[in-house]
């Protein structure tokens, strides 16, 4: 990471100055907000973060934006659930004493799922540190394909203010950007005396009507996702004066082809983004590299950058979290107590198929629904999440938390990586506790070791 804002609007050039500096700010979060009638706050609901959602304080809050993904989120119910252990009601002190007593026996516990904030992600590394767990993202997947890409070659990465400032041609890759963030156009339009941003969608889904407003005519290519790695080969070869190899590539013809590097070549500043989760899994970090690869050579006579899109259910947060605690991205296992990055072996559907885990910690504190397919032969289920639906059957300790930015304030990594926004939460009574406060109070029931 190469800067980060924080909430006091300091940036900081490196991850070693972050834990020490962001720490006393994480320390003094308050389990709960104080209610508030309406304000405006930053959404939790996907990594665009946006700061400007004005929304009324209810048992049901709703937020006066149409994006559905927030109304969804801010409005779902807030169930009276209480603890369970084996399916019976028991009090919150009771399961974090069970769940305690299960992990001290454990031998390889996973902790997957980790859609929290940044304090709740604090909480359960130190967890994982203390009894020798695994650490997976529930998007563990397609986390892998960008950290990845960032060990084996690096990238030129952008920010949503650069982008928002400075570019000129936007290309999306296999995505409309909107069906993840379906504010990402109104969020990035530009002020007046900025240059008017012109876009492309090479494949996705055609555009809607979202869009409309931010900046000229888009112009749309339709190639399969699977084809984008061709077609940038190709744009690649095109701006190093090389010949197209064939008249039609990915589906296109040459001649869009040829169109299009010569727009590339003629932008100042051209971004090209990409949602890693609409490629194919199989592909996706070839495509990625070839994504990468374009930039580059776009950089040897103009100015080119990358945005990875995604990173909702808190995954940048937990991604970032983990690096600056332990080291490592995600897929991080303290199996030999020094924090071990394995991306294979510490995959969390993996180790739940090949038997390779004795007991499972879910933590999902914004959609009670992101839960885990289970094999047959599962182990136990610590399932700590939002409480907007019981919990499914067979789960054995069932922890209700509450929700960063509704219940309780919070502190979260945007898509851009980095930025880190404050949530304030306070629009609700609070019901239930925060993941940090449950997985601090299960911990501190462990066994003391030496
Ligand atoms: S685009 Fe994302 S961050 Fe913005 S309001 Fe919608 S869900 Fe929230």
């Amino acid at each position: 990471m190469l800067a980060m804002i924080t909430p006091s609007g300091i940036t900081y050039s490196s991850c070693q100055q972050l834990p020490g500096v962001v720490r006393p700010v994480l320390s003094e979060i308050q389990e709960y907000a104080p209610l508030m009638p309406e304000q405006t706050q930053t959404c939790p609901f996907c990594a665009l973060h946006c700061d400007d959602v004005r929304v009324r304080a209810a048992a049901r809050p709703r937020p006066t934006t149409r994006c559905p993904i927030a109304v969804d989120g801010y409005h779902r119910a807030n169930l009276q659930l209480k603890p369970q252990v084996d399916g019976q009601p028991v009090s919150m002190a009771t399961a974090c004493r069970q769940a305690a007593r299960l992990l001290a026996r454990a031998r390889h516990p996973l902790y997957a799922g980790l859609a929290t904030d940044a304090a709740g992600m604090r909480a359960v590394v130190r967890l994982a540190e203390r009894t020798g767990g695994v650490l997976d993202h529930a998007n563990g997947d397609i986390m892998q394909v960008q950290s990845r890409l960032l060990k084996e070659r690096g990238w030129i990465s952008t920010t949503l203010g650069e982008l928002r400032r400075r570019a000129d041609l936007l290309v999306l890759l296999g995505t409309d950007a909107v069906s993840a963030h379906p504010r990402f156009f109104e969020r990035i339009r530009a002020p007046q005396q900025h240059p008017q941003l012109e876009w492309v969608q090479l494949g996705g889904k055609p555009p809607g009507r979202t869009r409309q407003g931010t900046g000229r005519r888009a112009w749309r290519l339709d190639c399969p996702n699977d084809a984008l790695g061709e077609v940038a080969r190709a744009l690649t070869l095109r701006l190093r004066g090389h010949p197209l190899p064939a008249r039609r590539i990915g589906g296109l013809p040459a001649s869009s082809i040829e169109r299009l590097a010569r727009k590339l070549s003629r932008a100042h500043y051209a971004v090209l983004a990409w949602e890693v989760a609409r490629l194919p899994i199989t592909q996706a970090a070839l495509q990625v590299h070839a994504f990468c690869d374009l930039i580059q050579e776009l950089n040897q006579t103009t100015r080119g950058a990358g945005l990875a899109l995604g990173g909702g259910q808190g995954a940048g947060t937990a991604q970032t979290v983990c690096t600056w605690l332990s080291g490592h991205p995600l897929r991080v296992g303290y199996t030999r107590r020094q924090p071990q990055s394995d991306p294979v072996r510490h995959d969390w559907r993996r180790m739940l198929a090949g038997g390779d885990t004795d007991l499972l910690v879910w933590i999902t504190a914004f959609d009670g629904g992101l839960l885990p397919e289970l094999p047959r032969q599962a182990p136990p289920l610590i399932l700590l999440a939002r409480a907007d639906r019981p919990p499914p059957p067979g789960t054995h300790i069932y922890i209700p938390i509450a929700t960063p930015g509704i219940e309780h304030p919070g502190h979260l990594f945007r898509l851009d990586g980095v930025v880190v926004v404050h949530t304030r939460g306070g629009l609700r009574p609070a019901r239930h506790p925060a993941a940090a406060g449950v997985l601090s109070r299960i911990e501190a029931q462990l066994p003391q070791t030496d």
